[in-house]
């Protein structure tokens, strides 16, 4: 898995932040200024796999990582765009489950 690899720096990214078991990297095709995915370090294919206390820990850790990336990057006064992409009709192209932050333009809604 290409996220799998990122995570332990077999394939190269540019890292921003890591957390116990996360880790904050740019997208290689950026959608706003500011485009960073946050992923967990262990392989779980989407959201819906997260389940249970250890899956919720997992998406706690990965939201707060997005927080403080969010923050670090200078994105928290103006705001900024959380979205995590589920399966097909989420439109998901990866499968190791990753939060997109995105943010340094306004965004609109509804997303597409
Ligand atoms: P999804 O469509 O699954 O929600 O998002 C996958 C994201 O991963 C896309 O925004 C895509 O640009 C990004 N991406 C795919 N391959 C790579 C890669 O090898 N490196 C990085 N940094 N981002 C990638
Ligand atoms: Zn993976």
């Amino acid at each position: 898995c290409i996220f799998c690899r990122i995570a332990t720096g077999e394939i190269p990214a540019q890292i921003v932040a890591r957390s116990d078991h996360a880790v904050a990297f740019r997208d290689l095709s950026p959608q706003a200024p500011t485009h960073v995915l946050v992923i967990p370090t262990s392989h779980l294919a989407s959201a819906a796999e997260a389940t249970g206390e250890a899956g919720a820990a997992l998406l706690g850790e990965v939201m707060a990582l997005g927080v403080r990336v969010a923050a670090e990057l200078g994105l928290a006064e103006a705001g900024y765009r959380f979205v995590m992409n589920t399966g097909r009709e989420g439109g998901q192209t990866v499968h190791h489950l990753h939060l997109h932050v995105l943010g340094g333009r306004q965004m609109r809604w509804p997303p597409g």
